[in-house]
């Protein structure tokens, strides 16, 4: 058989109630293959967390030619046929009933197929040519970036293993909707209720795409496709090289704010069509989907995106620099506030992502913090050290671009010392310093100097000094105990802040505060019985440990937590004006 015969996929949907795909693989004669590993996907590129989605295959069962021939199962991935070098058709079905961005689902009006949660690869064919035919219940429409073979309406090709999982399908009774920008074809489709207007959402998508599209300098795809789930809960999104798919609250579009979520949602998984789609670490493509694909790199491919997203909808008009300082001061006190953003580097946490950011233990606030959001503001800095060398006028959008055209425009991957000598050129300065503390190590991001440093009036108060609002609900505030709680009706303790005056009364996770000063508390109250009391004060907490009942008293402590404003600095020297100017562009 000549090597570029293809691996025919097909997917029918007979039973659509059953929540089952029925899946059918056939793999041409491939003569120097007598025995053929079929191996199924642990992970889905771009979600960290092996998943093991073959635990949702029934009704496996290899032929050959018509004939049944055995298969023996290796392991929980892994089934193998001696084939003899002849045909194998492999049907299987797959239940299919998770709404996420990483997994497939069917119901009686929609399915999403998300290849690695669907198809089988064959070890050492990953890059053979895969046709895929897909058999929907009638009047299904379908969306995917996957390219239509000429002259079908049902069959699509793939270059090879990699790209066929990278496109994703959506399929139904969906709204779709097509704009073009700089000579690509975008397309938008909808599936599930949703109260958005609609023609504002495409005029946002379509800004947005300009802005990213104009700090490349262009887009690397002739058609995008944008697929969008409706859903009672928003859920996140996930990128591919021509298309993501995002999963948003539907009926959520009430205020400018829920526009601005989705935004947000848009441009960041927009973005990654450069940052780890097309400029990034080895192991991020091509994939091992059998198992933990470690990179150092996650601070860059999604902290640096998460910052970006705000850099674009700034540059696209859909975000105000008051109102992005206004989130900003409010997303810094919250980081601010974690216990663990410290104690490990952010490379390490990138590495560890699959045990430790997708598999939180309870102390994990304490003991880590997630790559996305300290990556986030590494970004940030790193945008206003490179402003502040260069008066403004070239910071992290340029970086970007140098490795788009060093890297990834050429199909070369990218390594962290490829990252620094990229911003070291933009910088026109070393930069062992920033790399060194903040990304291998774990010194404090100094975030307000260098905000001051561009420009910005950044204040931090205690709550109790909060201006303007309720003086008593602000007196109350001064007070803390270190304690956080889970959501729920009783008071569950979810974290105890390590040295706080709950640590030290022995408090802990899971504990079940029912009292303070014997005053009985629920979820609902236990804060303001608490903030009854003020520092200084001792308390007494009864709680259950398990079964147990038990008392300790603490003694409450002044709050080390603080309010943070960002705002435009009108009196700013003009060399801070510049960085800010550079950075925000004319603000
Ligand atoms: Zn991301």
């Amino acid at each position: 058989m000549p090597a570029s015969t293809p691996l025919r996929y097909r997917v029918a949907m007979p039973e659509p109630s059953s929540h089952e795909f029925h899946v059918t693989l056939q793999v041409p004669a491939l003569r120097e293959r007598p025995v053929l590993d079929l191996v199924f996907p642990a992970w889905t590129p771009g979600s960290y967390m092996v998943r093991d989605f073959s635990r949702h295959i029934y009704d496996l069962q290899t032929t050959s030619n018509g004939r049944a021939i055995p298969s023996e199962r290796l392991d929980k991935l892994r089934w193998r046929v001696v084939s003899d070098g002849r045909p194998v058709q492999v049907s299987y079905r797959v239940f299919a009933f998770e709404q996420s961005v990483r997994t497939s689902f069917l119901d009686q009006d929609r399915a999403f197929l998300s290849g690695t949660s669907l198809f089988f690869l064959v070890p050492g064919e990953e890059s053979r040519p895969c046709l895929l035919d897909l058999e929907p219940p009638a009047g299904w429409r379908m969306s995917t970036a996957l390219p239509a073979v000429r002259g079908t309406r049902h069959r699509f090709r793939a270059a090879g293993y990699d790209a066929l999982v990278d496109g994703p399908v959506e399929m139904g009774l969906q709204s779709m909707y097509a704009f073009r920008q700089g000579g690509t074809r975008f397309e938008v489709t909808i599936a599930g209720s949703t109260n958005a207007d609609m023609a504002r959402l495409l005029a946002d998508l379509r800004r947005m795409v300009d802005a990213a599209g104009a700090l490349f300098g262009g887009f690397p795809f002739d058609r995008y496709l944008f697929i969008i789930h409706a859903l009672p809960e928003r859920g996140g999104g996930l990128e591919h090289a021509c298309s993501c798919t995002l999963d948003i609250a539907g009926m959520a579009f009430e205020d400018d704010k829920a526009y601005q979520r989705f935004n947000e949602l848009a441009a960041h998984e927009f973005f990654h069509a450069w940052n780890v789609k097309r400029i990034r670490d080895q192991v991020l493509g091509p994939f091992d989907y059998t198992a933990e694909n470690y990179t150092r790199l996650l601070w860059f491919h999604e902290g640096f995106t998460e910052y970006m997203q705000a850099i674009i909808l700034l540059r696209a008009g859909l975000l105000t620099p008051e109102q992005y300082l206004k989130d900003l001061g409010e997303d810094w006190a919250k980081y601010a506030g974690r216990p663990g953003r410290n104690v490990t580097p952010l490379s390490e946490l990138s590495f560890e992502a699959w045990i430790k950011q997708y598999k939180p233990a309870d102390n994990y606030v304490n003991r880590a913090v997630s790559y996305y959001d300290k990556g986030k503001w590494a970004g940030l800095l790193l945008d206003l050290v490179l402003r502040q060398a260069t008066q403004g006028r070239r910071g992290l959008p340029q970086v970007f671009r140098r490795l788009w055209q060093s890297h990834g425009r050429r199909g070369r991957s990218i390594t962290a010392a490829d990252i620094r000598a990229a911003a070291e050129s933009v910088g026109s300065r070393s930069l062992g310093a920033y790399f060194s503390r903040f990304i291998d190590g774990t010194a404090e991001l100094p975030v307000p100097t260098w905000l001051r440093r561009a420009g910005l009036f950044v204040q931090a108060r205690s709550p109790a000094q909060a201006e303007g609002e309720d003086r008593v609900k602000t007196r109350r505030q001064r007070g803390w105990a270190g304690l956080s709680f889970a959501a729920g009706e009783a008071a569950a303790v979810k974290n105890v802040i390590p040295d706080s005056p709950a640590w030290q009364a022995g408090l802990t996770f899971r504990d079940e505060i029912v009292a303070v000063n014997d005053h009985q508390v629920d979820a609902s109250t236990v804060a303001k019985r608490l903030a009854d009391c003020g520092p200084g004060q001792t308390v007494t907490v009864a709680f259950f440990r398990q079964e147990i009942l038990r008392t300790t008293s603490l003694r409450l402590v002044r709050t080390p937590e603080r309010k943070w404003s960002f705002a435009i600095d009108p009196a700013a020297s003009p060399t801070r004006r510049r960085v800010r100017q550079g950075w925000l562009r004319g603000f």
